[in-house]
């Protein structure tokens, strides 16, 4: 089957990415790249070696599977997990593309078969293990056959910098001798320039184009939070995403039993996974994680480095990792999908004394990470902007509208210089050889053998902040910490001296930001709501339907479709698969293979539901590219809104502009919700109002329609009780 016979172009010159963007339509569904995916794609295009550094969930896969469509050959990817090449694999056959892998888990008969459709011309890509490549019967295979390109994934595995280093990938560095003239193509999503470089130089790139996006994850939302009551903690960012899947992180096994056991026993669905499980166990938990038969993923790091779930919505680390790098993978594994998704740390000053006890003393690099990590926790600074300025970028944003800090929502506390005074005088009086939690006992009068020993009952500075908890003051000192002006000394024991910034605070020239330990409000989810114009009960109903689409397939839930596009189906709701071609991650083979069975629970849904079908795709169209067929509508809903600012009836509206009742009612939902309108006196009739609010109240939800319907009963239109509850939405926001 080779998906690709018409318009191959053997020679990649001659065409540069944006000629590939019906492919992109028809394949995945997708209107537009990505930023650098053009660039990355002309480089694989003009075989030009390159090296793309994208974080991730940035797309990278689309960079090299994309132009593979266009060679003759076969472009080989090298993959460093057989269960990741699997799910690609998988994914790429679902989307119409001919793919396979090579890898040690298949039979001679299997890899024949893949041996022959290479010979034959008919693969477009072929998946291989590193070391597969070390081996000299597949390079001389591969000798004898056309490789249109090498694509490198994961490439910081190449480098012993990187903190994955595989010996495997030492192999790959040959290439460039064995395949004269095929261009190889690296990609990473880790940030370090050193790891970057030497990615180039381990591979022998020739004149290499180096692509490197930004670091930002503007989807994603950070918080942190000092750990208090690590439950309630928890249990505030799984309940914002019911039924959905989350990771939570912690530093030890046994937390990882508990916390799990703990969830469970609440209702929550949730499995463990760390290295003290048995292979088996770990491989059942973590695919019953990507089949979504389990929502929550309890883990110790051991986790995640074979998972590209895309549809994570929350990673929360339970403990403090020992690096910013540690962090970025780890959270990053969040939202990958481009949706609204949240990371949360709860951190706290024993972590630290942990992680300070298990590195490697002599290796002073280990104690600056760890103090990295340190001060992204305690430090009142947009967590978008410390982290990507730590990646060595530059974040221009004056806020970033998805942290905790920027959203206002730590508060500061009052007479911070005076405290912060108190503290640093009391590192002074002790000689600068004690710990925080020391000081902090010191300051807040403690009658402990170690206080009493030193005599530090009698300096000056003794319960000094008596009217605090004495963690509320360990955590200034931590603050302090991380904002530079306390240091914590080399060596074995966190003791505490003064820095010259900290100097600065004692004469009072700097005055510190204290934030009040721990957070106590936080708003509701991330900035950014993707939900708007979603019917939840639909988007349900249709990840039912994708997951007995995928099992029948033996395939992750998100080869069938990814949460995106399954929103849209949910918000736009098409009654014909013609109408579900315009939705983006649609594409033709998905369409052809499923596209009847989305249709038909989606109009048997709204039937029932009395919910209107093939919406506009207004509030996508607002944010991102837009589809031909929502241009089309865009005509007739912009006809509409200017209709309905003139207070025109539904029924007229729908005959103007050539569309249902229902639709158009839908159309006024939109424009009420858009443009704040609170009366709905123009198109309802002023004495339905008082009993559709009246059932509404008695019903005591907005978000469903038929509960209230049923209380006002026929004397109502759902057209008129959608367009005053709609109203009262508005109202109540
Ligand atoms: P990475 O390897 O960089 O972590 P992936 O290649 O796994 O990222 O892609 C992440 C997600 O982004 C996938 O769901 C993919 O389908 C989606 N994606 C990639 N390119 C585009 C695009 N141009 N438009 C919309 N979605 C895209
Ligand atoms: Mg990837």
């Amino acid at each position: 089957m080779n998906t690709h016979s018409e318009g191959t172009v053997s020679d990649g010159t001659a065409t540069s990415a944006v000629n590939l963007l019906p492919e992109l339509k028809k394949f995945w569904g997708y209107d537009s790249f990505r930023p650098l995916q053009a660039d990355a794609i002309d480089c694989v295009l003009n075989r030009q070696d390159s090296v793309t550094v994208l974080p991730t969930g940035a797309g990278k896969s689309l960079c090299f599977q994309l132009p593979a469509l266009r060679f003759s050959g076969v472009g080989v990817v090298v993959s460093p997990l057989i269960s990741l090449m699997k799910d690609q694999v998988d994914g790429l056959n679902g989307a119409g593309i001919a793919a396979a892998a090579l890898n040690s888990s298949m039979t001679d008969a299997e890899k024949l078969t893949v041996a022959n459709q290479i010979k034959n011309g008919e693969l477009s890509l072929l998946y291989v293990a590193p070391e597969r490549l070390s081996s000299a019967s597949t390079i001389a295979f591969l000798k004898e056959n056309e490789v249109s390109f090498f694509a490198i994934d994961e490439a910081h595995c190449i480098s012993s910098w990187g903190h994955d280093f595989r010996p495997d990938y030492r192999a790959l560095g040959k290439l460039k001798d064995q395949f004269p003239g095929v261009a190889v193509h690296a990609f990473t999503a880790t940030a370090t320039p050193q790891v970057r470089e030497d990615i180039a130089v381990q591979l022998n790139l020739i004149d290499c184009k180096t692509l490197v996006g930004s670091f930002d994850r503007a989807n994603l939302v950070y918080r942190v939070s000092q750990r208090s009551n690590l439950l309630t903690q928890l249990r505030t960012v799984i309940d914002r995403y019911p039924k959905q899947s989350g990771i939570i992180y912690c530093i030890s096994r046994k937390e990882v039993e508990g916390v799990s056991a703990t969830l469970n026993g609440l209702g929550y669905r949730c499995r463990p996974y760390h290295a003290g499980l048995s292979a088996e166990m770990r491989i059942e938990n973590q695919e019953a994680f990507i089949k979504e038969e389990t929502d929550i993923i309890v883990a110790t790091v051991a986790f995640g480095m074979g998972i590209d779930k895309s549809n994570v919505r929350y990673v929360i680390h339970a403990g403090a990792p020992k690096s910013l790098e540690a962090y970025q993978q780890e959270s990053g594994r969040a939202g990958r999908d481009g949706l609204e998704s949240e990371c949360l740390m709860l951190y706290s000053a024993s972590d630290f004394v942990m992680w300070r006890r298990m590195i490697d003393h002599s290796n002073p690099a280990a104690a600056a990470l760890l103090d990295a990590m340190s001060c992204y926790c305690t430090r009142p600074q947009c967590r978008h902007k410390a982290l990507v300025e730590y990646f060595g970028q530059t974040f221009d944003k004056h806020r970033c509208d998805a942290c905790d800090v920027c959203n206002g929502e730590l508060n500061t506390v009052d007479d911070a210089l005076v405290i912060c005074q108190k503290i640093i005088s009391c590192v002074f009086r002790v000689d600068q050889r004690f710990g925080a939690n020391h000081i902090a006992d010191v300051l807040t009068g403690s009658k402990g053998q170690r206080v009493l020993k030193f005599k530090h009952d009698e300096v000056s500075t003794y319960n000094l902040l008596g009217d605090m908890p004495q963690k509320t003051v360990r955590n200034y000192v931590d603050q302090l910490v991380g904002q530079g002006f306390l240091a914590t000394a080399a060596g074995e024991y966190p003791t505490l001296y003064i820095t010259q910034q900290g100097r600065q605070v004692l004469r009072g020239e700097i005055t510190p930001v204290l934030f009040q330990a721990p957070t106590p409000k936080q708003k509701s989810g991330p900035g950014t709501d993707d939900w708007e114009g979603v019917d939840r009960d639909l988007f349900d109903l249709l990840r039912a339907v994708r997951l007995e689409i995928a099992n029948e397939k033996s395939v992750p839930t998100y080869t069938v479709f990814h949460d995106p596009t399954l929103r849209d189906l949910a918000r736009q709701r098409p009654s014909t698969t013609v109408a579900m071609a315009g939705i983006s991650g649609v594409g033709e083979t998905k369409l052809a293979s499923y596209g009847e069975r989305f249709v038909a629970a989606i109009t048997a849904y709204c039937n029932d539901k009395h919910v209107a079908v093939d919406q506009s795709p207004i509030e996508r169209m607002k944010s991102s590219g837009s589809s031909v067929k929502s241009m089309a509508k865009e005509g007739a809903l912009k006809k509409a809104y200017t209709l309905f600012e003139q207070g025109i009836s539904i029924e007229q509206v729908a005959a103007e502009i050539d569309r249902a009742v229902s639709t158009t009612s839908g159309y006024l939902a939109n424009f009420i919700s858009d443009n704040g309108v609170t009366d709905p006196t123009p198109w309802v009739d002023a004495d339905l109002i008082p009993p559709i609010h009246g059932a509404a109240e008695q019903v005591g939800s907005l978000e469903k329609l038929k509960p209230i319907k049923e209380i006002v009963g026929d004397s109502v239109s759902y057209e008129q009780l959608r367009t005053v509850i709609e109203c009262l939405k508005v109202e109540t926001r």
